[in-house]
């Protein structure tokens, strides 16, 4: 298969963060924003979401930077979704503080996507209702990937599940994994994954990398050595971005599609929120593949 671009949908967003060491509140953040920074450095990217009349300069800096197609995205009166997560000593593990949807609640977009077989949708970590309006909308032959996230397997298990029928890749991590699939272990939780309907199901196993699934085939990667973690959050959104960007520029070589996710996750969690990703490269993500263990 060939792909030659990108759209994605997920949130944009303000977030607050705490970390055992610093805090700060208003960062740029969101599913599609951290996935689309990174998926732009190898594919060309559309971003579809929406913003409140409080989003920053900054934000929409980022998305030109770096040539982020912003047709879809829409500015409306009100407030941008917001995110607040505070994290434990072992990064491995956060708390959601709060989730505040904003202009998100009843954002139900029409999009004319292009009739080409050659396109990648990510719906990104949101509510299961809006990928699912998106799913409705976009052509049978797209490559549908998915992400998503504890909130929605607690509120909207049903639909979730629904979208994930539809999917052809679906980024999970492990305790989401666990507790959709009620399953022991996952090797069995990737199995009742792949049951469902995708034909890949990545989970994402924070700092022991993440393992590949597939009907014929497991890979596990690891992540990269000597990183100093200063904010993991987004790193979920890069892996994303970073692996469906490689399956557009190199076809579909999961191998190295996994280690492009794994550089981004790597970067994703150096820097305290999005801003920092302004000046972003391919060479940066490419200096850190040679990095993973
Ligand atoms: P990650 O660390 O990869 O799980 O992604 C964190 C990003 O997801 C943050 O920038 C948040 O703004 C965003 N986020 C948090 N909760 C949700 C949610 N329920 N739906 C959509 N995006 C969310």
């Amino acid at each position: 298969m060939v792909f030659d671009e990108l759209y994605i949908v997920g949130s944009i967003a303000l977030d607050d963060i705490a970390t055992p060491s610093m805090s700060a509140s208003r960062l740029l953040g969101g599913s599609a924003t951290y996935s689309s920074v990174f998926a732009s450095q190898l594919a060309p990217t559309s971003i579809i979401g929406i913003v409140g009349n409080d989003f920053p300069n900054a934000g929409y800096e980022l998305f030109k930077n770096h040539n982020i197609n912003t047709d879809f995205l829409e500015l409306a009166n009100g407030k941008t979704f917001s995110w607040g997560g505070k994290y434990h000593n072992d990064f491995n593990f956060r708390d959601t503080l709060f989730t505040d949807l904003g202009v998100f609640e009843s954002y139900s977009p029409t999009i004319s996507f292009p009739n080409r077989p050659q396109t990648i949708i990510l719906l990104a970590n949101i509510s299961p209702d809006l990928q699912m309006t998106i799913v409705d909308q976009c052509p049978s032959e797209y490559l549908i990937a998915e992400d998503t996230m504890n909130l929605w397997i607690d509120i909207a298990k049903e639909k979730l599940l629904q979208v994930i029928k539809k999917a052809d890749v679906l980024f999970i991590n492990k305790e989401e994994a666990l507790s959709l699939s009620e399953a022991s272990n996952l090797q069995e939780a990737a199995r009742f994954l792949l049951s469902i309907g995708p034909s890949s199901i990545i989970i994402k196993l924070g700092s022991d990398g993440a393992l590949y699934t597939s009907i014929d085939k497991t890979i596990s990667i690891n992540v990269c050595s000597n990183i100093s973690v200063l904010d993991p959050t987004g790193a979920g959104d890069a892996f994303a971005g970073g692996f469906l960007g490689s399956l557009v520029k190199n076809g579909m070589d999961i191998d190295l599609a996994l280690k492009y996710g794994t550089a981004s996750a790597a970067i994703a969690i150096t820097s305290f929120g999005a801003d920092q990703l302004i000046h972003l490269s391919l060479d940066t993500i490419n200096s850190y593949i040679p990095k993973i263990k």
